[in-house]
């Protein structure tokens, strides 16, 4: 008897032509989070047996892992004679607390001397008779135990463990995540990395106006993006001379407005230097003046690029239950200030209009101070393990 880990890809199963490359994808991604495991695997599973055996802490980094929909901890059985599952099923069931049960059987090995009912019939009653106390229930039981009889093997396994869901990371190609130091922006990304993007991050600092604290906060939050996106490139941009310039030259109740104007511009030339295919941030309809749908048309106007805004229909608690979920919530709320709310008027524009931006956007020389910022960026490679953050470039 081995015991063994095996994983359901779930929504995988819907990706009928492209299904090998989303499971080399999953089994590539599963290699970098897991060391001194052994894995195999097929159209329809994943098998991991952890060399040092354990299961836990293997277990516990697959639950970070997206693209995963179950994970099974299972006794495989090299003889298939029906003696040794009797036997191997009441050892399983043994370790185990519960009042009914239910048994399924799975039989891949069409010649098999017992068809399905009859093995489900004799290890029913063979539970019964050797654990005291139990009853059959096949619709709500405490638990389920399958035999699957396959062509080499027999698998018996209870419950599994629910994975994350969602498509393995890089599976749909790169993205921008725009990530602020907030609540918000780090779920819109954690949803953007279960749909299969992979994610950089970028951030606009305002020293001195920001703090080097402000920044640490933003790191922190990338690292945990990164422990669902493999590691994570975070592009920094200085934005002290944009957001001056704004300041100086532009009336105050568009300062918001422009300025995320400014970001778009520059969050989009980053996505077309680093071959992404969308920007990604945590705008939240209705939350605050420039996430009306006017001031999103408004600054939405100056990129060509998709914008997705994952959080875009949720309101702040359901933002903040993920966000505790995934632990960024605690770090969020820490009191640095980000470039935004040190410029924030008292009336920011609830309803700007494009053509107005426009004319404001004169009184600067935008272009040159965007090609400038671009120009002096700082990018480093954050990776979900490291205390410290490796400078690249
Ligand atoms: P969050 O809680 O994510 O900071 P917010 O409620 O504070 O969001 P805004 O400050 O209006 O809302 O920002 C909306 C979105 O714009 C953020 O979620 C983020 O994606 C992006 N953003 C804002 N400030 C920055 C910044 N300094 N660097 C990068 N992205 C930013
Ligand atoms: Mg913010």
């Amino acid at each position: 008897m081995q015991k063994l880990i095996f994983l359901k890809y779930g929504e995988l199963s819907t990706k009928k032509e492209n299904r090998n490359f989303f499971i080399k994808l999953l089994n590539n991604n599963i290699k970098k989070v897991l060391e001194d495991v052994e894995i195999t695997y097929d159209y329809g599973r994943m098998f991991i047996i952890p060399k040092d055996n354990n299961f836990n802490d293997v277990i516990n980094k697959l639950q970070n892992v997206f693209g995963i929909h179950e994970i099974v901890v299972a006794d495989r059985l090299f003889n298939k004679d029906l003696e040794a599952i009797k036997k191997e099923v009441i050892n399983v069931l043994q370790t185990k607390q519960f009042n009914t049960f239910k048994v399924e059987v799975k039989r891949s090995d069409k010649t098999y001397p017992y068809d399905g009912m009859e093995l489900r019939k004799i290890l029913g009653s063979v539970i019964l008779k050797n654990i005291p106390n139990l009853k059959v229930d096949v619709n709500n039981p405490d638990i389920v135990i399958t035999i699957e009889i396959r062509q080499k093997e027999v698998l018996i396994y209870s419950d599994g463990i629910k994975g994350l869901g969602g498509y393995p990371v890089s599976s749909l190609g790169k993205g921008i995540l725009m990530l602020s130091g907030g609540i918000d922006s780090p779920v819109a990304g954690y949803l953007a990395i279960k749909r299969g993007i992979k994610l950089e991050a970028i951030y606009f600092e305002s020293p001195p106006h920001t703090s080097e604290a402000a920044l640490d906060k933003v790191k922190k939050l990338a690292q945990r993006l990164a422990l669902y996106n493999n590691d994570i490139k975070l592009h920094i941009i200085n934005f002290t001379a944009i957001q001056e310039a704004i300041y100086k030259n532009i009336p105050h109740d568009y300062l918001i407005t422009i300025m995320r104007r400014m970001m778009y511009r520059i969050s989009a030339i980053i996505a077309s230097r680093e071959n992404a295919k969308v920007l990604i941030n945590g705008e939240s309809i209705g939350q605050v003046a420039s996430q009306t749908l006017t001031s999103m048309n408004a600054i939405n106007a100056v990129v060509n690029i998709p914008v997705i805004r994952p959080v875009a229909c949720f309101d702040k608690l359901e933002i903040i239950a993920i966000a505790k979920k995934i632990e960024t919530f605690a770090t969020s709320i820490l009191p640095y200030e980000d470039c935004c709310t040190i410029f924030v008027p008292d009336h920011p524009v609830i309803n700007p209009d494009k053509h107005r931006c426009e004319e404001y956007e004169k009184l600067i020389d935008y272009e040159d101070l965007i090609y400038t910022a671009v120009k002096n960026k700082n990018t480093i490679l954050i990776k979900a393990e490291n205390k410290e953050f490796a400078d690249i470039l």
